[in-house]
């Protein structure tokens, strides 16, 4: 593909610091780089604290499982989203309870979410889809916990308070796609002192430097590398200018795509949208992607909805048409900071003459 669906953003900042990184020998998950990472994370997060992890995924299964979230329980998880919260709440052994989307958000529908509520519910999974935040204070409003995938949301606000800071804890992705980035990588962010102790346990064999080869609890490996850690200091340094330049991609797209044969997500006036990947809205989908694709653009389906798909509809208690009818209609554009003008234009364009026939 000529035109990449996202690009990685490196200004010889993130090259300098692994280079450092491995010039002193720093390479593991015990090296200070991992908690210069954590800290700056928490500072844009507003958390008091943040764990890192290897991956996103494995930051969602760790923090299950320091919540107590196993066997016999259910996570409430939106049906449309990208699969990982709902394989993270199948590796810890509980259900997810798949729940339909609201149309003006494309987050959980908390209408939904209340009516999924069994004695078994131990969490929701309130996904920041697309960088925009879900009805959090609604969802509070039902008394289960509430934590925040933020994956796709950094630099996006919910009621003026950064994503990554909503519900009892958050994660986020680093993973080489996402706005900030590591390679691979995630962390959990949370305020309550408990629960990132039991988290940094469980991310580290349930072990502490105080007592090596001593374990109260079951662990595992899910520590994110030093070398990562240095790169992801580098990214999170440049953090305003990453989220700005997606956001500026995407205030673009929306600007100058705007037609009754291509519509955006509406954003709720209590967010600022964390933009990752822009996906717009057409009417004959598949058609406009194989368009864009023959023209060597990266465009691609959005996800199908997890009711619809093997390993998940067997989770889902209700109708799910929200999720079906949007997986069915939109597809991702490429977005990344710092895309050309140029770059832009001819993926305009191209969308713009498809979406035409
Ligand atoms: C990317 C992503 C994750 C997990 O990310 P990895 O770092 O790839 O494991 C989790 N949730 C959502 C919504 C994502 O988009």
């Amino acid at each position: 593909m000529r035109i990449p669906l996202s690009n990685i953003s490196m200004n010889g900042s993130e090259t300098r610091a692994v280079g450092e990184a491995c010039a002193a020998g720093l390479i593991s998950g015990t090296g200070p780089a991992v908690r210069e990472f954590e800290q700056l994370i928490g500072r844009r997060a507003a958390r008091a604290h943040v764990v890192a992890t290897g991956s996103g995924t494995l930051a969602l299964e760790v923090l299950l499982l320091a919540l107590g979230v196993g066997p016999g329980d259910e996570v409430i998880v939106p049906a449309w989203t990208f699969v990982a919260p709902a394989a993270a709440v199948r590796r810890v052994g509980a259900i997810p309870v798949l729940c339909d989307v609201d149309i003006d958000t494309w987050t959980v529908d908390p209408q939904a979410a209340r009516s999924a509520i069994t004695p078994a519910t131990k969490a929701i999974i309130a996904v920041s889809l697309l960088g925009h935040a879900a009805k959090i204070d609604e969802l509070l409003e039902t008394g289960v916990a509430v934590i925040e995938d933020a994956a796709q949301a950094h630099g996006g606000t919910y009621m003026g308070r950064p994503s990554g800071s909503l519900g009892l804890a958050s994660v986020f992705s680093f993973h080489a796609n996402k706005s900030i980035s590591t390679g691979e990588g995630g962390c959990v962010a949370m305020d309550d002192e408990d629960l990132a102790e039991q988290v940094r346990l469980i991310v580290n064999h349930g072990m502490t430097s105080a007592r090596p080869y001593w374990h109260d609890v079951v662990g595992t490996n899910a520590r994110m590398s030093n070398l990562a850690a240095a790169f992801g200091v580098a990214q999170a340094q440049r953090w305003t200018e990453l989220t700005r330049g997606r956001q500026q991609v995407a205030a673009r797209y929306r600007s100058e795509l705007s037609s009754t044969s291509i519509t955006h997500r509406p954003v709720a006036d209590w967010v600022v949208e964390g933009s990752w990947i822009h996906v717009v809205r057409v009417a004959d989908r598949d058609a406009v992607v194989d368009h864009l694709r023959r023209k060597g653009i990266d465009a691609r389906p959005t996800w199908p909805a997890l009711s619809e798909l093997p390993a998940y509809r067997v989770f889902a208690r209700s109708s799910c048409s929200v999720a079906a009818e949007l997986s069915r209609s939109t597809l991702m554009l490429p977005t990344w900071a710092g895309m050309g003008v140029d770059v832009q234009s001819e993926v305009i364009s191209e969308l713009q003459s498809a979406a035409a026939r």
